[in-house]
């Protein structure tokens, strides 16, 4: 494979950016597009270079590894553009799956982009699609929360605007808050709303639950080895209510009223925008309604 440098608003020697997804877990589960790119850039960006030093060792990679932190995103920016703009080619790739997910880069491929630096995505696992694809929960619209807020304020603020949403949510989880995340949601979606645990996907102890959230809180409490490792939670989406503003009255009820202040025709023309009928139907029903003993 040769690396393509096509249409950018920069020189031909300016380089490009690839955002390369590598694994959740399974190495086996790394593209041949990501080995190729990994290869033949001139730099790969990483959040932890211990952590794709193993990855790129694994594969018999020899890349520049290069550590870019979150905590500099404008030296960050300024860094790798400094690099594209001498024609390297680069690399960014998080600890596991794809960068900008719930990991550092937006920051950089917001202002990057912005400024017509040719981006390129190199697509691969994300825990969010990997755990929907097994969750069975409905998948044609869902909603992402990435994780919630560590403090229990912002957690159930969080939760309780989430609690009417009629989507799918996915969210993310960390071992050492996965029990009182499960808790919190418990009291505020209720014990009955349906969810699916998925833990430590791809790897050797991969984990599905599904249940209630009742379920869920007694198989988690159940085994200290059901708490450990990383998580995917996702919750049903909230059953569709019944719009209670609705007006729940038939036309002739609707229509008796209004005939009570308004001529015929007035009385028709509201109903009909009220109810969405005929208008003509309605003057028709006004007009009977009317002229009844
Ligand atoms: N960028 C990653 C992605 O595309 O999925 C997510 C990075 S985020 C820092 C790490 C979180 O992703 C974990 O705490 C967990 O919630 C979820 N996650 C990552 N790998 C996972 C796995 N193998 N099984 C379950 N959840 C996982």
């Amino acid at each position: 494979m040769t690396l393509k440098n096509t249409e950018t608003k920069h020189p031909r020697s300016v380089g490009t950016l690839y955002i390369v997804a590598t694994p959740i877990g399974n190495l086996g589960d790394i593209t041949q597009r990501a080995l190729d790119t990994l290869q033949q850039v001139d730099k790969v960006c990483a959040e932890d270079t211990r952590n794709t030093r193993k990855l790129l060792t694994h594969f018999g990679i020899q890349a520049n590894l290069k550590a870019i932190h979150d905590h500099n995103e404008q030296h960050k920016t300024d860094q790798l553009r400094g690099w594209l703009d001498r024609g390297e080619n680069i690399a960014l790739v998080s600890d596991a799956g794809t960068p900008l997910i719930s990991d550092p880069g937006y920051h950089l491929v917001s202002i990057l982009g912005g400024e017509g630096y040719k981006i390129v995505p190199i697509p691969g696992a994300s825990a969010i699609i990997v755990a929907l694809s097994v969750a069975g929960l409905p998948t044609d619209r869902f909603t992402f929360e990435g994780f919630l807020p560590a403090k229990t304020i912002g957690r159930n603020k969080a939760l309780t605007q989430n609690k009417k949403e009629n989507r799918t949510q996915v969210y993310y989880e960390s071992s050492h808050r996965i029990i009182p995340t499960i808790s919190a949601m418990l009291e505020i979606f209720g014990e009955n709303r349906k969810v699916v645990l998925a833990r430590e996907l791809t790897k050797m102890y991969e984990q599905i639950f599904r249940g209630t959230l009742l379920d869920l809180q007694a198989w988690i409490s159940a085994d200290p080895m059901h708490q450990k490792g990383e998580f995917v939670l996702i919750v049903e989406g909230a059953p569709v209510e019944e719009n209670s503003d609705a007006v729940n009255c038939s036309s002739d009820e609707l229509l008796v009223t209004l005939l009570e202040e308004l001529p015929v025709k007035q009385a028709a023309g509201i109903a009909a925008k009220i109810t969405g009928k005929k208008k003509n139907e309605l003057y028709r029903q006004a007009m009977a309604l009317k002229n009844q003993p």
